[in-house]
């Protein structure tokens, strides 16, 4: 028996957490808002899951510790105080943070850790909420190979591919760029579905064209033709979480002097969105910015 720990129940953590409501794992469940974590718990009568009311009573006994929340700073938020995660860790325990967070505030909390002899590995996850609960997330870790294989086991009831990427803070580096890759398709595909319409080709025409060819994107195959072009924009990954991914990724490439002008407009166009659309909007509801400036609709 695992003795785990999940802290941050949102739209993705939820159905992460559920695959460790398993024989072999007895769970612990911490949510800010508790309610929340209550209503995770009342949905598993059968399973080993207790809803522990502050993130020090959930890390207490657990063998792993999970965070998944909006970024690394409310992450670090957590391990102070006497119901701070840090007052209940204890050494050979580990830290597997699953948020998309930005590599220097990662590398700030293994070092604390460390001293407490408590590893921390970076474990953010793609795949997105129906791969969560699929169980089929790729998970891109940073931190010590030996930890990771520790914690394979249990990173295994969510995900289907878990690669090592490097030192702590890899993982969510390489997030940080899957993102901007993803936000710059959605982007170019919104503008050239607008102008298509515009030119007479029918988005759905246009998608079925590119999703055969060589421009083709998991924003042209997976996301436009049941989001946009049906106007059901349903919300699963707030385009507040997506802009403050790409916040970290037009960092990384700053810090590394790559040039690079596509990625820092992308930041730039998808905080705009953020501002313009509000908290709630999904982040495949961008291309309604677009939409509203060219006075078209991809429908
Ligand atoms: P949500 O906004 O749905 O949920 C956020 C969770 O974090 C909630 O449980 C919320 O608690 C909690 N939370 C927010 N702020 C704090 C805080 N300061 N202290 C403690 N808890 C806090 O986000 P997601 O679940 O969608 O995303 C979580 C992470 O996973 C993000 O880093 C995101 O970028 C990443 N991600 C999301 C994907 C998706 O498809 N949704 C896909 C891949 C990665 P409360 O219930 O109280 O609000």
């Amino acid at each position: 028996m695992t003795n785990v720990a999940f802290l941050g129940l949102g739209a993705i953590g939820r159905p992460m957490a559920h695959h460790l409501a398993a024989p072999g794992y007895s769970l612990a469940v911490w949510n800010r808002t508790a309610v929340r974590a209550a209503a995770f718990k009342a949905g598993l009568t059968n399973a080993d899951v207790r809803h522990a009311k502050t993130p020090a009573d959930a890390a207490r006994g657990a063998a792993v510790v999970i965070t998944c929340l909006p970024t690394s700073h409310d992450v670090a938020s957590l391990l102070d105080g006497p119901h701070g995660l840090l007052s209940a860790m204890t050494k050979g325990t580990v830290l597997v943070d699953c948020t998309s967070g930005d590599p220097a505030t990662s590398q700030h909390i293994a070092a604390r850790l460390s001293e407490l002899g408590i590893a921390f590995l970076d474990a953010p996850v793609s795949g997105g909420v129906v791969g969560a609960e699929a169980g089929t997330l790729t998970v891109m870790v940073g931190g010590d190979v030996a930890t990771l294989e520790r914690v394979r086991p249990v990173l295994e009831t969510f995900g289907e591919k878990v690669v090592h990427c490097g030192p702590v803070g890899a993982g969510h580096a390489l997030k940080a760029v899957n993102q901007a890759m993803l936000a710059v398709h959605i982007w170019s595909l919104g503008e050239g579905l607008v102008a298509l319409a515009r030119a007479g080709v029918q988005p759905a025409v246009a998608l079925d064209v590119i999703n055969a060819s060589s421009g083709r994107s998991n924003s042209s195959m997976n996301l436009f033709p049941p989001r946009v072009v049906t106007r059901a924009f349903p919300r699963t990954f707030k385009l507040a979480l997506l802009a403050k991914d790409l916040g970290i990724a037009a960092q990384l490439l700053r810090e590394q002097k790559v040039p690079s002008p596509i990625i820092q407009l992308a930041a730039e166009l998808f905080s705009a969105a953020h501002r313009e659309l509000g908290d709630e909007a999904d982040h495949v509801e961008a291309v309604k910015v677009i939409e509203r400036q060219a006075g078209a609709e991809i429908k």
